[in-house]
């Protein structure tokens, strides 16, 4: 009897470059005569396609790194490549125009507009990225069916629930088709049940290919990641794969089959 040959899966060096980059990075503000640094030298590369979950106590730096990724704010010392492009050295009008071209951004309160309806809020972005009004609404509606939400697309932002804001403001996100989505405590201002109703659906984003960042400090938040990075005192603590919870739950479904 001859034992089966088992040939070793090696996977094909990927040519596609980091989305997320950065090498050294460090932030440090200063108030009055107070030195802080809130990074202390964080490297980080992200991958196309990944679901990253930073976490970490309050004050580690979580924050601060988001901003940093988002473009909201440059480090203090450091460098960030962005999709392979060095992002570092961009005037503040480039790294404006980089991220309403590359970013997606969900946060906590989910800043949605009280006087524009659903559709108008989505389609934000895109009139600041200057797609023509037709198309705007065509990929407002687009993606406001994507996340359930298409029959409301009239309502005001408070006529519907906090679960449902935060899938508006989700769709916001990506109405842009955006390279990454970012969203700092998605689920801080909603229930349990909501909070998984929003982490199913940037898991549904996910398996479609979209690259997912998000800082939560709840444990049952970050187990919707396939990868865990805890930050500490500014420093990167530890960085760990995992089996995402969405396929835990499938694989506890089918007994272990795929
Ligand atoms: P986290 O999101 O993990 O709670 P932050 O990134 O918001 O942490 O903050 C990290 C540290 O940097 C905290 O000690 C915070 O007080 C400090 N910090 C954040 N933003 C500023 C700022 N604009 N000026 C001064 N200190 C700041
Ligand atoms: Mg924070």
């Amino acid at each position: 009897m001859t034992t089966p040959q088992v040939t070793p899966v090696v996977p094909a060096p990927s040519l596609a470059p980091a989305v997320v980059d950065l090498r050294g990075i460090r932030k440090v503000y200063a108030q009055g005569d107070v030195i802080f640094e809130a990074l202390r030298g964080v490297d980080v590369q992200i991958m196309p396609g990944e679901m990253v979950a930073l976490m970490g106590p309050s004050g580690s730096g979580k924050t601060t790194l988001m901003q940093i990724i988002g473009l909201l704010d440059r480090p203090s010392d450091g460098a960030y490549r962005l999709g392979g492009r060095d992002v570092t050295t961009l005037s503040e009008n480039e790294r404006a125009g980089a991220r309403n071209l590359e970013i997606g951004f969900v946060f906590q309160a989910f800043h949605l507009l009280p006087r524009l309806n659903l559709v108008e809020n989505v389609e934000v972005p895109l009139t600041y990225a200057g797609v023509p009004p037709r198309e705007r609404r065509e990929r407002a509606m687009q993606v406001l069916a994507r996340v359930g939400l298409a029959d409301k697309a009239r309502n005001l932002p408070s006529q519907i629930s906090g679960g449902q804001k935060q899938r508006v403001a989700v769709a916001r996100a990506l109405a842009g088709r955006p390279r990454l989505l970012l969203a700092d405590e998605p689920t801080g201002n909603l229930d349990t049940r909501t909070s998984e109703e929003v982490m199913g659906l940037f898991s549904d984003l996910h398996a479609e290919g979209t690259t997912v960042v998000l800082v939560t400090h709840e444990d049952d938040i970050g187990a919707y990641a396939g990868r865990v990075i805890r930050v500490r005192d500014g420093l990167i603590e530890s960085d760990r794969r995992q089996t995402p919870r969405r396929q835990m739950e499938r694989r506890a479904l089918t007994g272990g089959h795929p």
